[in-house]
């Protein structure tokens, strides 16, 4: 594949970058992501992936724009409130950035089927706001090989990490077996958010997809990053693998 004159005056800071290049933008170019959720962390990852040139992305979310989603789910206007998110989101990205092919899918990821879905992409990013959908993605993208780059976040904290057992590292149940009971993990409807908070943890998001895709610096396997955003800190946590993990069964281990 080659990059067009288009193509290559648009993406012309990538291809300066020594760790990008022409080779690590034709590479972008070629992958299809898919971000599970089109809320706060899907919303700048979208953006930002589609901005990047990634070939297809991928969307799936059944839900509808509410008002109160404006303060942070920047892919949305005052106007879309009532629209599908996915349908909303494909139009803005494909304003964005016609190279980009957007399969958008107005559903719930859901154990059934997760695995077929989640094996037709080469990379996935969760950005879900609850424990079944996230235990569902890990399981999904373990069972078909393919690496996750997930986060989350509360009111003023955020996550990230890659979940990748097939290449080293742990999974996402061998650092989180079991969700917390009930009431130790209010929502953001219940606890609030700071609203440029998924902006930072959604831009990491697409970040360490971009550096996956095209092979760029050293990925978070093995490794969560926890930002602090009320303290403007972050800090760097190393993860392992369990042999007894339900769902990897420790495949990622350092033997
Ligand atoms: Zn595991």
């Amino acid at each position: 594949m080659t990059l067009s004159s288009d193509e290559l005056d648009r993406y012309a800071r990538h291809i300066v970058l020594r760790e990008v290049g022409g080779p690590g933008q034709r590479r972008l170019g070629a992958a299809r992501v898919l971000v599970v959720g089109a809320g706060g962390l899907g919303c700048p990852a979208l953006l930002y992936l589609a901005a990047a040139g990634i070939g297809t992305l991928g969307v799936i979310d059944d839900d509808t724009v509410s008002l109160s989603n404006l303060q942070r789910q920047v892919l949305f206007a005052t106007a879309d409130v009532g629209r599908p998110k996915v349908a909303v989101a494909e139009e803005a990205l494909r304003r964005l950035n016609p190279h980009v092919g957007v399969e958008a899918m107005e559903a719930r990821l859901t154990e059934t089927g997760a695995e077929r879905l989640v094996a037709g992409w080469d990379l996935v990013l969760d950005g879900s706001d609850n424990f079944p959908t996230r235990y569902a993605v890990n399981a999904a993208c373990v069972a078909a090989g393919r690496p996750l780059v997930a986060a989350a976040m509360s009111q003023w904290e955020g996550q990230l990490a890659l979940w990748d057992p097939d290449r080293g590292g742990p999974c996402y149940a061998c650092v989180f077996p079991e969700p917390p009971a009930a009431g130790l993990a209010p929502s953001c409807a219940e606890a609030g958010i700071v609203g440029a908070l998924p902006g930072v943890m959604g831009s990491m998001m697409a970040l360490e997809a971009i550096k996956h895709v095209a092979g760029a610096g050293e990925g978070l396997r093995g490794r969560l990053v926890i930002f602090d955003g009320l303290h403007g800190e972050s800090r760097r946590i190393a993860t392992r693998a369990r042999g007894d993990c339900a769902v990897c069964g420790g495949r990622g281990a350092v033997r």
